[in-house]
C-alpha cells in the first residue's frame, strides 16, 4: 500500500489504446515484420520479452478493460481504489508526476499517458507487454501496460510492489523531462555500452525516479491530502531491487548465461541501483550522469 487511502485520484485521465491480442494482431499488420522484431526490445529493459510471455495467454496478461468511455479508470476516485488496482495506480501515479515536475522544470508540459491495452500502435513502434514501458519522444507519450509489473516479478525475479511501480512510472517521465528540457538532442544516441549517451539517459532517468520517490510526500491533491503515503524502508529496498533487476547484466546473465557490456543500453545492475540512489539521497541536483566519467 502506497497511496494515501483518502486521497483524491478522481483527475487521472489517461488514455486506454489497444483491445485485446486479436485486434492488436488483426490491426497490427502495417508494420513489416522485420520492423516488428527489432521493435520488440524493451525501452525500460533493452531486452526481447517477446519469448517470455507465452503469447499472452496467460493468466498475468488478462487484459482489464477498465476506463470508462471519457477515458478515466472505472473506479479510481481515492488513494484507497489505487491501492487495490493496478490500472488505477499507474493513471493516479501521474498525478504526483505533473506536481512534482511542474514545480521543478519551468514551462512543463505534461506527457500524454496511454494505458496499453496488449498492444496498440505508436509513432515509435507498437507498444505491448512485449516492449515493456517506454516513452515516445515524438508524441511525448508515456505508454505502458499496467499487465507489465507481472512480467517484472516473474521473468526478472523483482517483487515489483507498489512502489517499484511508481518507479517505473517516473523513470519514463524522467524521459519525457529529457526530452523537453533539450537532453535528449544535446547528447544523440551513439551506441551502445556502460559509458554511452544511451546508457546515461537511462541512468539519469533512473535518478530523476529517485529525486521523485524521496519528494513522495510532498505531492498533495486538491484537498491538501498528500496522494503518496511515507514509503517504507522495505519498499524503497523493492525499488531498488526493481532497478537492479532490470539492469542489463542480470538480464544477459539470466538469459545468455554470461554477461556482454558492450552492448548495453540501459546500464548495470549496480549503475542502475547507484544512479536511483542518487536521487533518492540527493536530490535532481545530482542526476548529471553526463558529467562524469564513468557513471
Ligand atoms: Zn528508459
Amino acid at each position: 500500500m502506497t497511496f494515501n487511502p483518502d486521497a483524491d485520484v478522481s483527475d487521472n485521465k489517461v488514455q486506454r489504446r489497444g483491445g485485446g491480442r486479436t485486434a492488436a494482431i488483426a490491426g497490427g499488420g502495417v508494420v513489416g515484420l522485420g520492423a516488428v522484431v527489432v521493435l520488440l526490445i524493451s525501452a525500460f529493459t533493452g531486452v526481447d520479452l517477446s519469448g517470455l510471455l507465452g503469447g499472452g495467454t496467460g493468466t498475468q496478461a488478462q487484459p482489464q478493460a477498465t476506463t470508462s468511455s471519457e477515458g478515466y479508470v472505472k473506479n479510481c476516485k481515492t488513494g484507497a481504489d489505487a491501492n487495490k488496482d493496478v490500472d488505477c495506480r499507474v493513471a493516479s501515479t501521474k498525478l504526483a508526476l505533473n506536481q512534482y515536475w511542474t514545480k521543478h522544470v519551468k514551462g512543463y508540459v505534461e506527457p500524454g499517458q496511454v494505458s496499453v491495452d496488449v498492444a496498440t500502435a505508436t509513432p515509435c513502434g507498437t507498444a505491448s507487454n512485449d516492449v515493456g514501458p517506454f516513452y515516445c519522444p515524438s508524441d511525448q507519450t508515456v505508454y505502458i501496460d499496467p499487465t507489465f509489473f507481472q512480467v517484472l516479478k516473474q521473468q526478472f525475479g523483482a517483487e515489483a510492489g507498489d512502489l517499484a511501480q511508481v518507479y517505473v512510472v517516473a523513470h519514463e517521465y524522467g524521459h519525457h523531462i529529457q526530452n523537453i528540457t533539450g537532453t535528449m538532442s544535446k547528447y544523440p544516441n551513439n551506441g551502445t555500452g556502460p559509458t554511452s549517451n544511451g546508457v546515461r539517459t537511462e541512468l539519469q532517468a533512473d535518478c530523476y525516479a529517485g529525486a521523485f520517490i524521496a519528494d513522495l510526500t510532498d505531492q498533495k491533491d486538491k484537498n491538501g491530502v498528500a496522494y503518496f503515503k511515507k514509503p517504507t524502508e522495505a519498499q524503497i529496498t523493492d525499488a531498488l531491487n526493481a532497478a537492479a533487476a532490470v539492469g542489463d547484466d542480470h538480464i544477459q546473465q539470466q538469459s545468455a548465461g554470461y554477461t556482454n557490456p558492450e552492448s548495453w543500453t540501459h546500464g548495470s545492475s549496480a549503475q542502475r541501483e547507484k544512479w536511483f540512489a542518487s536521487g533518492y539521497k540527493y536530490g535532481l541536483g545530482k542526476c548529471d550522469t553526463f558529467a562524469v566519467a564513468t557513471p
